[in-house]
């Protein structure tokens, strides 16, 4: 159905809105015209209700989007032109056509300079001229209202998105703030670790070494109860010392302060070294444990105690959670100059859902109070980094209750940076000072 357009006429002479409406009568458009007065008289009526509504001017503009405004040269109060100055500077875009009496070209010149669409001489207002003047207006109406609405739409859409963008800015600067109190609180735990452990290790290292002085056979002569007891001494004291070491070797790598140095070494020699130290606690389970050893040439250049150090944690681990079966250490030949390593048990085995979590520091799959395996959970978070410094990777094939594969490539030949060790106070130092002391 055809829209019904809106035509305000503005005139105090009612001949205007006479011969207006005659001829929109015979107009084929829709139309639906009111009509106010003027200006400063919004109040009165010049035509009575019948023939139109009656809207204060005020009301007209603001209350009823018009499609077009027929204005008479001549009101009361002001003219045309102040009339249209008015009405834009309310921001009113309705098409204003002004109707003028002669043909004055001073006044059309001053008509279409204030920003009038169209004018009109009321002599030449025949049905032809006024019906394509309308559409015209009518059409440039139509065209400044989407580009209005356009505009309210964009400048609403462009509020929005710098509200979010404000939202976005904060959130983001919160973030950073927590990230850097984050590293901050993580690199004070890490040097808190480091400290700690390094200061209780030298004493550990004092116990372990004065144990270990108690024990030659020829340094004194102890009942067998009291050698049960020294020897619980220095196995509990090694133990601690190995926790110690791996706080301090985790608050390490965390800090950054752990670079490899590298050397040439037989790994299947340090293999040996290794299954060598950690056999004992295999023997206590009753577990075997097998090499395949499928390497050509066993020379790597690595660094020799990292590695050490990645082997036993996997080797340790396999032990401690397994039960009953074998351990299986298999060594072999990857393209691109790289080795494989990978630790085969016959244990408990990981649940999918935790072998994500298990190379995060401090993680242990029973984390309860009455968990049945001991240990400080840095042992895989320890080898994954050394590793990944290595330029290799780590990666774990589990099945709960039938046991699991860590394996770990890495190049045979690493390049060598500059080192920077720990200062460690071994067991055998601590034993060369007291027999100095004694
Ligand atoms: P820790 O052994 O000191 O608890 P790790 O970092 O070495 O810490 O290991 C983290 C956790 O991963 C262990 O607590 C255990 O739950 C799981 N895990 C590691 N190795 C094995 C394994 N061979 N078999 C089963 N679970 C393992």
């Amino acid at each position: 159905m055809e829209e019904t357009r809106k035509i305000l006429v503005v005139s105090r002479e009612k001949e205007d809105y006479g011969l207006l409406c005659k001829v929109f009568s015979q107009i084929d458009i829709s139309l639906e015209v009111s009509a106010v007065d003027d200006i400063d008289d919004e109040k009165s009526a010049i035509l009575p209700k019948s023939h139109g509504a009656m809207l204060s001017l005020d009301d007209a503009w603001h209350s009823t989007p018009y499609d077009c405004i027929f204005l008479n040269h001549h009101l009361p109060q002001d003219n045309a032109l102040t009339t249209i100055e008015k009405l834009q500077s309310f921001a009113i875009k309705t098409p204003i056509i002004v109707m003028i009496d002669g043909n004055n070209k001073q006044d059309v010149t001053q008509i279409i300079a204030s920003g009038a669409t169209e004018y009109i001489s009321k002599s030449d207002l025949c049905l032809t001229t006024l019906a394509k003047i309308l559409r015209l207006c009518i059409r440039l109406g139509d065209a400044e209202k989407k580009v209005a609405q356009t505009t309210q739409k964009l400048q609403e859409s462009n509020e929005l998105i710098s509200c979010q963008n404000q939202e976005l800015a904060a959130q983001k600067e919160l973030i950073q703030l927590q990230h850097l109190k984050l590293l901050e609180v993580s690199q004070l735990q890490s040097q808190f670790l480091g400290a700690i452990s390094h200061e209780l290790r030298t004493p550990m290292n004092a116990v372990i070494g004065f144990a270990q002085l108690l024990l030659r056979p020829n340094f004194h002569q102890l009942t067998l109860q009291q050698k049960d007891m020294v020897e619980r001494i220095l196995n509990n004291g090694k133990h601690l010392l190995m926790l110690l070491n791996e706080v301090l070797e985790f608050s390490g790598l965390e800090n950054g302060d752990i670079t490899l140095k590298p050397e040439l070494f037989d790994l299947s020699q340090l293999i040996k070294t290794t299954i060598a130290q950690v056999r004992s606690l295999a023997d206590e389970k009753q577990l075997s444990i097998v090499i395949h050893n499928q390497l050509q040439n066993n020379v790597v250049f690595n660094d020799k105690n990292k590695m050490k150090q990645i082997l036993t944690n996997l080797l340790s681990n396999a032990i401690k959670f397994t039960e009953s079966g074998s351990i299986c250490l298999e060594i072999a030949e990857l393209p691109g100059n790289k080795l494989a390593i990978a630790v085969q048990d016959t244990g408990i085995g990981i649940a999918t859902g935790d072998l994500e979590r298990i190379f995060e520091p401090f993680c242990q799959v029973d984390q309860g109070n009455s968990r049945k395996y001991s240990g400080t959970g840095l042992g895989l978070a320890i080898a994954h980094s050394l590793v990944q410094i290595m330029c290799g990777k780590i990666t774990v094939n589990s099945q709960l209750g039938e046991g699991s594969v860590f394996r770990v490539e890495l190049p045979r030949q690493i390049s060598s940076p500059i080192s920077q060790q720990i200062k460690e106070v071994s067991p055998t130092q601590v034993v060369h000072s007291c027999r100095k002391l004694l």
